[in-house]
């Protein structure tokens, strides 16, 4: 009987099975693939980034190096490279939990997991052979899949979702992406920088429409320059695939058709939970009408010795969400009182400019009411970013209007993914717009351009513009 088996080893079922191990339970991972790390490292957040950052040399090399005073000649894309090279970081990656696992003592089952009742998880192997294993608590972290359109057939051929766009054998000579937000954008700018025309369609009256709006706008400023085009307010109505060419259809709000052809279309409406399979009503454990495990406060189910974190349940789709949930799990099961701030959960586009925001939108607060105050500053100003010809781009801190605490801050600029986590150190600990302001940071950083924000916050003293 082990003291914990988790089910499914994404970023949130591995940190939960790690923390486990770490506080003396005895800990299962059960994994229906035979590579650990679930979406994020397989067909997500990793081979993302690696195809990203590839691109990004290839545009650099093809369009800034002239200007830095490095000549090529000869420059040319060998996509299968790439794909090898992004394979090798998985590879990486996913070796590196594996050895993460043997570790900490916690024993892998690989094969499908499926609930026989509330304590007992059948593990099915592709071959067909099955082992029960029993746990005195579970944890579900079955993560989700890519959703689609009723009317849209996912051939994976020519009408894609991530996974496949992680692996294509050519570059698209137009690539139609469904969708503008996180997901879209990133493998849309692999493609567009590699020199394919991409075209996204969004339903919404602005890109990345979850976050701030002054992001979307700055970031389709920015993508246009390598390529995208931009259909906003676009329904899709119809999808066809014929051959090596890819239809789309969409309806403008004022009930105008247009018709876009490419040779692939990227379906990327955002993802769904995933529990086929799972066999949950086995244990009674309630599933939402969206899909989702029902988890309260404390991430615990209907059952009570089972739990459930990330992609599964409600809130934002993201590994370090995923992560944190873990982490909380792990510690409430031996009677810790862990805490997850969700407002202070970061969110970042890894385009180029990376886009990164923390805390309140400005929409938010204006629907709460509440009186803030903002403050911008632009990387056109940073000598950091003139330095390295990364000037597009901004920072916007929104402070409280009479205590100066930073309510929400959103950047849009080289590097902000990585810069966004000073945000969340100042506003876990409260800080008010001055507080920062008063940090010296050093110079020249981007980082500085957060704290000329948080002073043009304070009252409008930015120094450098
Ligand atoms: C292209 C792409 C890029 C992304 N980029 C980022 C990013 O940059 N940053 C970020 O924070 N997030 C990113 N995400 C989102 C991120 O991948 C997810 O939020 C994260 O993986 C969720 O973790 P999870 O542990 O909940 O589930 P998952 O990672 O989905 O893992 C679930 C695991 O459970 C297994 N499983 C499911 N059912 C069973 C079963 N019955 N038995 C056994 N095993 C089972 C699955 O095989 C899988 O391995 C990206 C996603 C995609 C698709």
């Amino acid at each position: 009987m082990y003291d914990v088996i988790v089910i499914g080893s994404g970023p949130g079922g591995y940190v939960a099975a790690i923390r486990c191990a770490q506080l003396g339970m005895k800990t299962a991972i059960v994994e229906k693939y035979p590579t650990l790390g679930g979406t994020c490292l397989n067909v997500g957040c990793i081979p993302s980034k690696a195809l990203l950052d590839s691109s990004e040399h290839y545009h650099n090399a093809s369009h800034t190096f002239k200007t830095h005073g490095i000549n090529l000649s000869d420059l040319s894309v060998d996509l299968g490279q790439m794909i090898t090279r992004k394979n090798d970081v998985v590879k990486q990656n996913t070796d590196g939990i594996q050895f993460l696992m043997k570790k900490n003592k916690i024993d892998v089952h690989q094969g499908f997991g499926s609930f026989v009742n509330a304590t007992t998880v059948k593990v099915t192997k592709d071959d067909g052979s099955a082992t029960d294993i029993q746990g005195k608590n579970i944890i579900i972290a079955t993560g989700s899949k890519p959703s689609s359109l009723p009317f849209i057939k996912l051939n994976k051929d020519r009408v894609i979702t991530s996974t496949e766009a992680l692996n294509l054998k050519e570059i698209p000579k137009h690539l139609v992406v469904i969708g503008g937000g996180v997901i879209g954008l990133e493998l849309g700018s692999v493609y567009a920088r590699l020199g394919a025309k991409v075209s996204v369609i969004e339903f919404m009256d602005s890109l990345i429409p979850t976050m701030d709006r002054t992001m979307g706008k700055e970031l389709q400023k920015s993508l246009k320059k390598i390529g995208f085009e931009f259909y906003l307010k676009h329904k899709v109505t119809a999808v066809e695939s014929k051959g090596n060419e890819v239809t789309v259809k969409a309806d403008n709000d004022k009930g105008a058709t247009v018709e876009i052809k490419g040779d692939y279309v990227l379906v990327s409406i955002g993802r769904k939970p995933y529990t086929d399979g799972l066999n949950a009503e086995a244990a009674g454990v309630k599933i939402t009408d969206r899909g989702q495990i029902e988890v309260n406060d404390h991430l615990q189910t209907n059952i009570s010795n089972i739990y459930a974190i990330g992609d599964v349940v409600k809130g934002a789709m993201l590994a370090h969400k995923a992560e944190e949930e873990g982490v909380f799990v792990a510690e409430t099961l031996v009677g810790q009182k862990p805490h997850i701030n969700y407002n202070l959960i970061p969110g970042v586009v890894y385009t180029w400019p990376e886009v990164a925001a923390v805390g309140y939108t400005e929409e938010q607060l204006k629907e709460q009411g509440r009186k803030y105050k903002t403050g911008k500053f632009p990387f056109l100003a940073s000598g950091r970013a003139r330095a390295s010809m990364d000037t597009d781009g901004l920072v916007k801190v929104l402070a409280d209007a009479d205590t100066d605490e930073i309510l929400g801050v959103h950047m849009i600029g080289p590097r902000t993914a990585d810069m966004i986590a000073e945000a969340v150190v100042a506003m876990e600990y409260r800080a008010s717009a001055e507080d920062v302001a008063r940090m010296s940071h050093a110079h020249p950083t981007y980082t500085e351009a957060f704290k000329e924000a948080c002073l043009a916050a304070t009252d409008n003293r930015a120094l450098h513009i």
